[in-house]
């Protein structure tokens, strides 16, 4: 609210409190929930602050441990998650929030404490992924819907019971000659505004998150059309659905032409793709980093903040792979590497955030794990 309104700077308190109190003729949110979830909004893309998506499906954490040879069973991805969330405080200098998986919300870190209780104890703010994975829409060329809505307010309620304050719903879209088509961008705003609803009923700021695949040889314009059209959609559907928009934040792909990236092309395409379709009251759009290298994915987001256009929402990450790549490199499974590991996250988590207020210079010297591709053809989370 600062800075912005030089024309009412004593009315700012009290206009503040009419968005919270915006007429409305079936208002589901009093202005209290409005303010708890506009508030833990801000506190995750707070300046310099983005999301560690840590919630890799058993599964997907079994691809990443296979690479370095190490068995896929409960004790190594709890060791390895104590390891990203039990280094230095001085990580949430960076890092606003953590995205869960099921399991690991009710593991312990090695000093005896729930997980969640040793990111909040970092003024960490704590997330959980709710949806359960995507399904085939039959009829077309593969396209999905995400599933999850059965039961979804009963597990949101006990996830907010259990630390949480803010969830993760990934939808996926891919780009063909014929994809994405009208059935899918529906369906999958849909989707996401329901279950956007049913969270901030919850006390949980929702993530909306619609991933549009790399995958393909498209071209970079036609991923920004297929960007807008695919955005456009969702915030109708988050209308529709009397969504709070000041307590949501986005998740969504860069634009890119397929696998290939030039960070000012992707920023000012991606840019462009979300000054015509997002609203500047909702407050942070964090991406994903699609299986970009750990440098693409910084460079890029750098490349973004620096773009001369006015961007009314704070631009930071989300990501997965781009934040655990080099520690998972450094870490081989091995305790006495544990320290090497929570260094190379903690670099790249700083890295990030300076990329998140277009700070980040490349020194050049970056190494081999970080500048190596991520990509995985239809990537499931
Ligand atoms: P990546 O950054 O690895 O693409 O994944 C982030 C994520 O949470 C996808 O839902």
């Amino acid at each position: 609210m600062q800075g912005g309104c030089a024309h009412f700077p004593l009315l700012l308190p009290s206009l503040f409190d009419q968005t919270l109190n915006m007429t409305h003729q079936f208002p589901s949110l009093s202005p209290e929930q409005k303010k708890e979830l506009s508030d833990i909004a801000q506190r995750i893309v707070a300046p310099g602050k983005g999301i560690l998506a840590a919630d890799e499906s058993t599964g997907t954490m079994g691809k990443r441990l296979e690479k370095i040879k190490v068995e896929n069973s409960e004790e190594n991805r709890r060791y390895f998650r104590d390891l990203l969330f039990s280094t230095d405080p001085s990580i949430s200098n960076c890092v606003g929030g953590i995205i869960f998986f099921h399991e690991t919300l009710y593991q312990k870190s090695d000093s005896g404490k729930l997980f969640p209780q040793v990111i909040k104890d970092k003024g960490i703010v704590v997330g959980i992924k709710v949806d359960k994975g995507t399904a085939v829409l039959n009829g077309t060329d593969g396209e999905t819907t995400t599933q999850g809505l059965d039961g979804l307010s009963e597990r949101c309620a006990q996830y907010k019971k259990d630390g949480c304050d803010f969830a993760k719903w990934r939808c996926v879209l891919k780009i063909s000659d014929s994809c994405p088509t009208s059935l899918a961008i529906a369906e999958n705003a849909n989707v996401l505004a329901r279950y956007a609803s049913i969270c901030q009923q919850n006390g949980l700021v929702p993530i909306v998150e619609p991933e549009i695949l790399p995958d393909g040889t498209h071209d970079l314009l036609r991923c920004q059309y297929v960007t807008e059209k695919v955005l456009a959609a969702v915030y109708k559907a988050l209308s529709d659905h009397h969504v709070y928009l000041e307590g949501t934040l986005l998740k969504p792909n860069m634009v890119t032409a397929g696998q290939s990236f030039h960070p000012q092309e992707v920023a000012m395409a991606t840019v462009t793709a979300l000054r015509r379709t997002v609203p500047a009251s909702v407050p942070g759009i964090c991406f994903l980093s699609g299986g970009q290298s750990e440098e693409e994915a910084s460079l890029n987001l750098n490349a973004i903040n620096q773009v001369p256009l006015n961007r009314p929402w704070k631009l930071s990450f989300s990501y997965g792979r781009a934040l655990q790549a080099s520690a998972l490199a450094a870490w081989q499974g091995k305790t006495a590497n544990k320290a090497a590991a929570q260094e190379a996250f903690c670099s790249r988590a700083k890295i990030n955030g300076l990329a998140s207020k277009g700070e980040y210079k490349a020194s050049g010297s970056a190494d081999q794990a970080s500048m190596q591709s991520l990509f995985s053809a239809s990537y499931i989370y």
